[in-house]
C-alpha cells in the first residue's frame, strides 16, 4: 500500500497536518505512526485487509454507468463508483477495517471513535463486533437526535453511545470528548478516527486505507473506456472518501479533481460547512489545515443538511492539493444536493446518501457543458437509506416537494 502523495517525517503535507497535541498524546501518536509504518506494506497485513474488504465488505465495488441520467443531461458521461454498496452502505468500513486491524496488532483490547452522520460509529462498531473488542463511540446530542436508528444499529452491535453535550453537540464537540477520553485510557484503547482529519498519522493512515476506492475506480475505468476519466468528483466533509478516490489519480495530471463542500442554506457565516472554498488556515483538533473561524479565531458553528459533512475543518491533504492547485474545491448547497438526491433515486433507481448528493450535484451541472466523450466518475459515498426518514420528515412540514 504505497503512497504517492509526499508527506514529510513530522506528518506535513507542506504546511498542513502535523501533530499539535498536549504533550501526553505525542507518544501514543508516536507508538500508532511506527506501528502503521510497519505494517502498511507488510504482506501478512495486507493479505488480511483484502481479505475483509472481499469477504465481509463485498469489494470490489462496481463502477456503474448511469445511462439514463447521462441521456437526459446530454453531456459527458457520468459513472459512479458505488461505495454505497459496501457493507454497512458506505465507505467508511475501508477505513474501520484497516484501523481495527492495526489494533489488534497492537494488542489494544478497546476501541474509542467519535460520529457524526453515525455511519463512522456504525462501521466502528461493526468492525469491533468483528474483532471482539470493546467499543465506546461519542456522538454530539444533536447528532444522536438527528440519526436515531444508526444509534440503535451501533447499540444492537454491543457498542456504547455517550452523547457528547458541550458547545453546538455535534461532531467537534465529539472530537473534543472522545481526545479527552484517550488520553486517560490510551495504555488498551485505540482510538478509531473516522476521517482523514487529526494529528499525523490519522490522515495518512486513513488515505491509505481509503485509496482501495480510487485504485479500483481507475482500473475499472481502464477497463471499461480504455482510459482515464476527464474528471474525479467527490464530496468533502473531513475528506476521505474523497482522498481515497483521488490519491491514485493525484499524478495523472490529465485527471481533474473535484471535491465538493456543503453550502447549505447560505454562503454566510454559521449556513454553510465549506472549508475550503471559505475558510483560511488554522489549528483545530490537533492539526493545521483550512478551518472555518469565528471571530475569536475558534472553530465557527457550521451547518450543512447532511450530519457527515458539518465539520469546521478538512483533512490537510486536501488544503496541500487545493494550495499547489492540483485538486479543485467547490460547493453546492442543501437545496442542490436534495435536488440530486431525488434525481437519481428517480433516474436510475439509487438512493443517494446526502453527502453524496453534494458530489452528485457539481456533477449534473457540470455533465451538460462537457462534450459526450467526455468521463465523469462521481465517488457514490454511501446509500441513502439513513436519510429517508429525514427526507420524509422535511417533505411533510412542507420544506421539501417530491418531484
Ligand atoms: C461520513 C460520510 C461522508 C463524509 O466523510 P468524508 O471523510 O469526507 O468522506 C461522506 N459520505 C458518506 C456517505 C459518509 O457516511
Amino acid at each position: 500500500m504505497s503512497n504517492n502523495v509526499t508527506i514529510d517525517a513530522n506528518g506535513f503535507f507542506g504546511e498542513y497536518g502535523g501533530q499539535y497535541v498536549p504533550e501526553q498524546l505525542l507518544p501514543i501518536l508516536n507508538e500508532l505512526s511506527a506501528t502503521f509504518e510497519k505494517y502498511k506494506d507488510d504482506p501478512d497485513f495486507i493479505q488480511e485487509f483484502q481479505y475483509y474488504l472481499t469477504k465481509y465488505s463485498g469489494r470490489p465495488t462496481p463502477l456503474y454507468l448511469c445511462s439514463n441520467l447521462t441521456e437526459e443531461l446530454g453531456g459527458a458521461k457520468i459513472y459512479l463508483k458505488r461505495e454505497d454498496l459496501n457493507h454497512l452502505g458506505a465507505h467508511k468500513v475501508n477505513n474501520t477495517i484497516g484501523q481495527i486491524l492495526l489494533a489488534k496488532r497492537m494488542g489494544k483490547k478497546k476501541i474509542i471513535a467519535e460520529t457524526g452522520a453515525g455511519q463512522h460509529g456504525v462501521a466502528t462498531a461493526a468492525t469491533a463486533a468483528l474483532m471482539g473488542m470493546k467499543c465506546t463511540v461519542y456522538m454530539g446530542e444533536v447528532d444522536v437526535e438527528r440519526q436515531k436508528l444508526n444509534v440503535f444499529r451501533m447499540r444492537m452491535m454491543g457498542a456504547e453511545v455517550v452523547a457528547a453535550k458541550s458547545g453546538q453537540k455535534t461532531l467537534k464537540e465529539a472530537v473534543d470528548e472522545a481526545l479527552a477520553a484517550w488520553v486517560q485510557e490510551a495504555d488498551d484503547t485505540f482510538y478509531l478516527l473516522g476521517s482523514a482529519v487529526g494529528p499525523h498519522p490519522y490522515p495518512i493512515m486513513v488515505r491509505t486505507f481509503q485509496s482501495v476506492i480510487g485504485k479500483e475506480a481507475k482500473e475499472q475505468c481502464l477497463e471499461d473506456e480504455g482510459r482515464l476519466p476527464d474528471f474525479c468528483i467527490a464530496c468533502v466533509g473531513g475528506g476521505s472518501n474523497a482522498i481515497g478516490l483521488f490519491s491514485d489519480f493525484v499524478d495523472d495530471k490529465e485527471v481533474k479533481l473535484v471535491g465538493v463542500e456543503p453550502s447549505g442554506r447560505s454562503l454566510k457565516d454559521g449556513d454553510h460547512a465549506a472549508t475550503l472554498c471559505l475558510g483560511e488556515p488554522g489549528i483545530m483538533h490537533g492539526f493545521n489545515s483550512y478551518m472555518l473561524k469565528d471571530n475569536n479565531g475558534d472553530p465557527a458553528p457550521v451547518y450543512s443538511i447532511s450530519a457527515g459533512l458539518d465539520y469546521p475543518s478538512v483533512g490537510p491533504e486536501h488544503s496541500h492539493l487545493k494550495d499547489l492547485g492540483r485538486a479543485e474545491y467547490v460547493h453546492a448547497s442543501d437545496k442542490e444536493a436534495t435536488d440530486a438526491f431525488f434525481k437519481l433515486s428517480q433516474t436510475e433507481g439509487i438512493i443517494p446518501a446526502l453527502e453524496s448528493s453534494h458530489a452528485l450535484a457539481y456533477a449534473m451541472k457540470l455533465a451538460p457543458t462537457l462534450d459526450k466523450e467526455k468521463i465523469i466518475v462521481v465517488n457514490l459515498s454511501g446509500r441513502g437509506d439513513k436519510d429517508v426518514g429525514q427526507i420524509e420528515e422535511m417533505i411533510s412540514r412542507g420544506e421539501l416537494k417530491l418531484p
